[in-house]
């Protein structure tokens, strides 16, 4: 695995990605295309930049007043190893860790053993926020979501219980 991952771009205190305060990576490629999305600058391979894995969670681990780390797009499940890496190392340092994809968590479950990375991520996540923006679903009074199809699922447990158990804020 390389040590670098590619970015659209990172906010080291956001209160809009997640419950409290959050340090965001926002990745850069996506491939889901959906129509009205706010965010097209960061579909292209050929776009963002180029970070150090180590000195993106050594920023994340000296912020002293975050309590968690969202994963933001873009897809993170198109650099599902590099963001595994990173929600690994700052798991000891009790931040809950957020991830939006354009997948479905039933796509992600099925392919997870095949996609590089994919199961490795999803273990390491607590909220999964899941599925592609939809414009005719677009509520803008959801709580950290665009459309009423993308789900907030509790990963743990959803993990262990084999069941979908989604959660509200
Ligand atoms: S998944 Fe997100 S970033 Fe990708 S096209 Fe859809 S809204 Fe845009």
């Amino acid at each position: 695995m390389t040590d670098k991952i590619l970015l659209a771009g990172i906010l080291s205190e956001s209160l809009v990605n997640g419950e409290g305060l959050r340090f965001v990576l926002f990745s850069q490629i996506c491939k889901h295309n959906c129509s009205g999305c706010f965010n097209p600058e960061t579909h292209s391979e050929a776009g963002g930049e180029w970070f150090d894995l180590s000195e993106i969670i050594k920023q994340i681990k000296t912020n002293p007043i975050i309590n968690g780390v969202t994963f933001s797009g873009g897809d993170p499940f198109e650099q599902a190893d590099k963001f595994a890496y990173i929600a690994k190392s700052i798991r000891s340092k009790n931040f809950t860790v957020w991830c939006y994809t354009g997948y479905t968590y039933e796509y992600i479950m099925q392919n997870k053993h095949i996609q590089k990375g994919w199961d490795d991520l999803l273990n390491n996540i607590d909220i999964l926020i899941d599925g592609p923006f939809q414009e005719e679903h677009y509520n803008p009074n959801l709580k950290y979501r665009g459309s009423s199809n993308q789900r907030m699922i509790n990963v743990p447990s959803s993990l262990a219980q084999n069941k979908m158990i989604t959660v509200e804020f």
